[in-house]
């Protein structure tokens, strides 16, 4: 199976990925009218005291008026950078499955400025840049691993072998692609985790096209964001 389609308007991420927004029904309006029904106010624009209140509910972490908007993006993304991005709990899933549909020939190869290596303990490594020769050696050595995998998945499935068990030879490299629904209160806590000096390179990617994304619909939120030290509500 040949490599499936980039939709319109996908931000492209690593090799093979993209991000899209695929709706949203989020504005900053939102956090202040949600805050202000305690007092039975609501707005039909932003008002220049508002930015004011939402640095405050922000810095003191009242977190509920964040929570009235949501978010739909489509992701592609390597099987890895899925299994992390599964345990926000916070938020809705629905993938792609391999029992239903072949999979495709796109696996994950680090440009060869991202092959790295990793120094000091766990919990406080840093990564540093290979020699480029060993670099392309990496990159060659998993590029064969992955035809060689996708090689045995196709002679099972020609096979005749189950899609759901042909697909347990394939690497976590393998691209998948699914839907996630979340709102600005746990995407926040999301963006703090994941575009963070922490988080492992391939995510952080991700994060950082989420994170534009987010600051385009609700600047104000997410310039208080920022301002809190990226501390979410
Ligand atoms: C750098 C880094 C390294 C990591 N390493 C590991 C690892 O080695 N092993 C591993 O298993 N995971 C690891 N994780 C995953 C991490 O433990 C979290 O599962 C993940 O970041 C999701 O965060 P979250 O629970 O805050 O998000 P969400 O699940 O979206 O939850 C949002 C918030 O809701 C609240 N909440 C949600 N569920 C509960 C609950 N059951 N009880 C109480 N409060 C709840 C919490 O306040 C939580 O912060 C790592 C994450 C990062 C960023």
């Amino acid at each position: 199976m040949t490599a499936a389609e980039i939709p319109e308007g996908s931000i492209p991420v690593l090799d093979r990925g993209f991000v899209r927004l695929d709706a949203a029904m989020a504005s900053d309006l939102s956090v202040v009218n949600a805050a202000r029904v305690s007092f039975a106010r609501h707005k039909q624009e932003m008002e220049p005291d508002d930015e004011g209140l939402i640095g405050f509910l922000l810095r003191n972490r009242h977190g509920t008026p964040f929570e009235h908007n949501s978010f739909r993006f489509h992701v592609r993304c390597p099987i890895f950078v899925m299994r992390e991005w599964i345990r926000h709990r916070w938020s809705s899933f629905n993938e792609f499955s391999m029992r239903y549909t072949r999979a495709t020939d796109e696996f994950y190869l680090p440009a060869l400025e991202d092959v790295r290596r990793q120094v000091g303990k766990p919990g406080a490594y840093s990564f540093e840049p290979v020699e480029p020769e060993l670099a392309e050696q990496a990159r060659a050595e998993m590029e064969k691993t992955n035809e060689a995998a996708y090689a045995t998945y196709n002679s099972l499935i020609n096979a005749g072998i189950a899609r759901e068990l042909a697909r347990t030879v394939l690497p976590v490299a393998a691209y998948t692609e699914f839907y996630w629904t979340v709102n600005a209160r746990a995407l926040m806590n999301f963006l703090s985790l994941r575009n963070a000096e922490a988080a492992q390179l391939e995510i952080r990617r991700y994060a950082e096209v989420i994170e534009n994304l987010f600051a385009e619909q609700m600047p104000l939120t997410h310039a208080a964001f920022v301002a809190a030290g990226r501390t979410p509500p």
